[in-house]
C-alpha cells in the first residue's frame, strides 16, 4: 500500500521573508508524527499575485525538496480564493490550511493528526484564545462582530477560529462543493458539518512582515460574512414597515383625541419634517441592504471562476505515485 498522503496548503501574500522559516518549523514540528502515522507531505504555497520575491522563495524551495509546489495566481484574487484553489491542487488523503506567518502554529499539527487518524474526527479545528498582539478597537469590532453574526445566522460561526483546519478527504470535497463567488470560509467549514474537534491556542504574533487586512478590509469582510450567511438582514425592511405602521396608528389616534378634546391650534410642521426625514432615512437604508444582496447576487450568477492561474509549477512523478489530480 502507498503512504497516505497529507496536503499542507499555504496562501501566500508578499511573503517572501516567510516562505523558508514556514517550511522548516513545519518540518521540525511534524516529522515525528508523519513518520508514526505513516504519511508522507506535499507543501502546496499558493502565490496569490505577489509583487514581490514569494514566487523566486518557493522556486528555490522547490530545487530542495521535491514535495513542494506552487500555485502562483494572475493577480491578487484574496486569502479564500487561494484556499479554494489549494484544495482543488491538493491530492492529499488529509488536507490541512495554514498561514505563511506562523500564526497558525504547526506544533499543534501532530494532535490534529492524531483526532483525525485515531480518533475517527473528519476534522480539525482550531481557535485563539485571545487577542495578544492585536490592536483593540480591532478586538472590539471582531467581537461585536462574532456575536452579531451568531444572533442572525444559523450556521455556528465560533468566535476566534481561524482557518486553520485539518480535514479529510471527503470533508475537503464537500468544500469544493460549495462553488460560490463570495467565499466566507469560516462559514462554510460550519455549514458543512460533519464531526469536528476543536483545539485552543494563545495567539501567536506574526513572525516577520506585516498584516495583508486593514481594518477596511476587515470591515467589508465582515459584512461579506454577514450576507454569505444570513438573510435576516433582507427581512429588517418588512421589521421597520411593521413598526412605523404601529407607530403611525398611534399618531393618528392621538392628533383625533387631541383634536376632539382641545381643538387644533395648526402647527407641527417641525415634526412633519423630522418624521418624513427619518422614514426616508429608513427606506434608504432598507433598501441600500437589498441593493448588496442584489449586487452579490448579480456576481454570483456571472459564474467568474474564482481565481485564474498564471503557473503551476510542482513534481509530476509525485503525481502519479499518488494518482490523484493532474499534473503540472
Ligand atoms: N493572504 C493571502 N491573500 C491576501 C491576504 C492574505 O493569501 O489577499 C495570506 C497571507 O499571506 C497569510 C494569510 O493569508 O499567509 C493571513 O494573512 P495575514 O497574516 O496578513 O492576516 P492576519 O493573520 O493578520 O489576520
Ligand atoms: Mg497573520
Amino acid at each position: 500500500m502507498t503512504a497516505k498522503l497529507l496536503s499542507v496548503i499555504v496562501p501566500c501574500y508578499n511573503e517572501e521573508e516567510n516562505i523558508e522559516d514556514f517550511y522548516r518549523e513545519l518540518q521540525k514540528q511534524t516529522r515525528e508524527a508523519l513518520t508514526r502515522h505513516g504519511l508522507e507531505m506535499e507543501v502546496i504555497y499558493v502565490d496569490d499575485g505577489s509583487r514581490d520575491g514569494t514566487c523566486d522563495a518557493v522556486r528555490a524551495l522547490r530545487k530542495q525538496h521535491r514535495e513542494v509546489r506552487l500555485l502562483s495566481f494572475s493577480r491578487n484574487f484574496g486569502k479564500e480564493a487561494a484556499i479554494y484553489a489549494g484544495l482543488e491542487h491538493a491530492r492529499g488523503d488529509l488536507v490541512v490550511m495554514m498561514d505563511c506567518d506562523l500564526q497558525d502554529p504547526p506544533f499543534l499539527l501532530p494532535q490534529m493528526l492524531d483526532a483525525v487518524l485515531t480518533e475517527g474526527y473528519d476534522s480539525v479545528a482550531t481557535r485563539r484564545v485571545n487577542r495578544k498582539g492585536e490592536p483593540p478597537v480591532r478586538s472590539w469590532f471582531a467581537r461585536r462582530f462574532y456575536g452579531l453574526i451568531n444572533r442572525i445566522s444559523r450556521t455556528e460561526i465560533v468566535d476566534g477560529a481561524r482557518d486553520y483546519r485539518l480535514m479529510t478527504r471527503q470533508f475537503a470535497d464537500a468544500i469544493l462543493s460549495m462553488g460560490e463567488y463570495n467565499r466566507f470560509s469560516k462559514g462554510i467549514f460550519g455549514w458543512v458539518g460533519f464531526r469536528t474537534k476543536w483545539l485552543e491556542f494563545e495567539n501567536v504574533e506574526r513572525r516577520k512582515g506585516e498584516t495583508k487586512w486593514s481594518f477596511w478590509k476587515l470591515f467589508i469582510y465582515a459584512l461579506d460574512g454577514i450576507m454569505a450567511f444570513s438573510t435576516v438582514p433582507l427581512a429588517m425592511a418588512s421589521v421597520f414597515g411593521v413598526l412605523f405602521c404601529f407607530l403611525a396608528l398611534v399618531f393618528i389616534v392621538f392628533i383625533i383625541v387631541r383634536k376632539l378634546i382641545f381643538g387644533d391650534p395648526t402647527s407641527g410642521w417641525p415634526s412633519l419634517v423630522c418624521i418624513i426625514s427619518l422614514v426616508s432615512g429608513v427606506q434608504l437604508f432598507c433598501l441600500g441592504i437589498v441593493g448588496q444582496y442584489l449586487a452579490k447576487t448579480y456576481l454570483e450568477v456571472k459564474k467568474r471562476p474564482i481565481y485564474i492561474l498564471r503557473q503551476e509549477e510542482s513534481d509530476s512523478a509525485a503525481a502519479q505515485e499518488t494518482g490523484r489530480g493532474e499534473q503540472a
